[in-house]
């Protein structure tokens, strides 16, 4: 079994649908999601793990197509640093991968 490091930067706070990042999607700090963008709402906990899933399906992805494991990048270097942001923050969890039910509720509007 193999375990990855993945940054764990703003995953509570960066939405899995439309991307928007900003500490105003956890009104009150609380344990509820809210992206003041697109309304997504979800447990804050779900939300990080998915956060978590999708960057390291991105990691293992580099990995595969370089060859060289590159989770552990020096992030002391603010260009590297927002460079990976900047990727984690193009990833969406859409609901085609998601097939449960919580989020068709979510969805249907
Ligand atoms: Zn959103």
């Amino acid at each position: 079994m193999i375990a990855s490091k993945v940054s764990a930067h703003y995953t509570s706070q960066s939405c899995v649908k439309c991307g928007h990042t900003s500490k105003a999607n956890r009104p009150n700090k609380g344990l509820l999601f809210r992206c003041e963008c697109c309304g997504y709402e979800l447990h804050a906990d779900l939300l990080g793990s998915r956060n978590i899933a999708l960057r390291t399906l991105l990691v293992r992805q580099d990995w595969m197509s370089r060859g060289v494991l590159s989770a552990s990048p020096d992030v002391s270097k603010d260009e590297t640093k927002a460079e990976i942001l900047q990727r984690f923050s193009e990833l969406r969890w859409t609901l085609d991968a998601s097939p449960n039910l919580a989020d068709k509720r979510v969805s249907a509007k």
